[in-house]
């Protein structure tokens, strides 16, 4: 390819596939979009997740700091949505005063879950008695305010399972999502079993996840959803460069191709069932209204 061919290239929008199938309809249930990796080119960036089908971008928060600038993009664009919660990995100060301050963020009208909160074994950035304290206390926040909650598991699915069985949530028929799963169909049952969905990344198309695509292919169609995690686990053919919420509608159409169902399919019952377990105020302001 020669140079100029090469910046053409460059400066074409991006598109996952054919575009005349626009009736695709998706939502990046996790994406962090506040990341300094999308400050130069935000609006393109959600422009580009709009004429990819995706229309509508969950922002989770991951620490008291950049809980504003998570709900400074929901208010900005309208298909974005915001979560509010203490990330594992940022929760070595927890103080249960946090609690208040989270409360408060959490009264934003376009803020639809508790997130993204969890165990996190690998990075080892929190003390676990640290870790499991944060995650009781919004387990029980989410609880109190009749949010769902966005869960991160890494390498720490027992204490998870447990922790989520001895909450408040339990019991609750829809508590939230074991987001970017990544764990044995022993844990996906065990958690389904307790109402919770199974958010799918881009680890869907890599190649070494047969595993994965097992439990993707095999969870109710009704617990599924399909998320980036952006700018983080790009999907392929993009693996090594940068993810953004375009890029579910690969999920989607891997999600899609080991189902045996078309795209079309799959982007309605994700898109139902991200609307079933994320309803936000607005929207049910907007449900009570009509
Ligand atoms: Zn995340």
């Amino acid at each position: 390819m020669n140079e100029a061919d090469g910046a053409a290239t460059e400066s074409k929008p991006f598109l996952v596939a054919d575009t005349a199938e626009l009736t695709i309809d998706l939502v990046d249930t996790h994406c962090h979009l506040d990341d300094d990796a999308f400050e130069r080119d935000i609006a393109e960036v959600v422009e580009r997740a709009a004429a990819a089908g995706v229309g509508r971008i969950i922002v989770p928060a991951i620490s008291l700091e950049n809980i504003p600038a998570v709900l400074a993009l929901a208010d900005r664009f309208p298909a974005v949505y915001a979560a509010v919660g203490i990330h594992p990995n940022s929760a070595a100060g927890w103080r249960d005063d946090w609690i208040e301050n989270l409360r408060r963020w959490a009264a934003h009208d376009k803020v639809v879950a508790i997130g993204e909160i969890g165990l996190d074994y690998y990075w080892d950035k929190t003390p676990v008695e640290v870790q499991h304290r944060a995650l009781r206390q919004q387990l029980a926040l989410a609880a109190e305010l009749g949010l769902p909650v966005i869960v991160h598991n890494r390498e720490a699915s027992r204490d998870v399972l447990d922790l989520l069985a001895d909450s408040p949530l339990a019991g609750r028929e829809e508590p939230g999502v074991l987001h970017s799963f990544s764990a044995n169909w022993e844990v996906a049952e065990t958690a389904l079993a307790m109402g919770y969905y199974l958010g799918f990344t881009g680890p869907l198309t890599y190649k070494k996840a047969d595993e994965l695509r097992e439990i993707a292919a095999r969870a109710p169609l009704d617990r599924v959803l399909v998320e980036t995690d952006a700018p983080y686990l790009t999907p392929q053919p993009h693996r090594g460069r940068r993810n953004e919420p375009a890029y579910v509608r690969l999920v989607a159409e891997r999600l899609a191709e080991l189902r045996g169902l078309p795209l079309a399919e799959i982007g309605q019952a994700t898109t139902e069932n991200s609307r079933q377990l994320f309803k936000s105020r607005r929207q049910l302001n907007h449900v009570i209204s009509v």
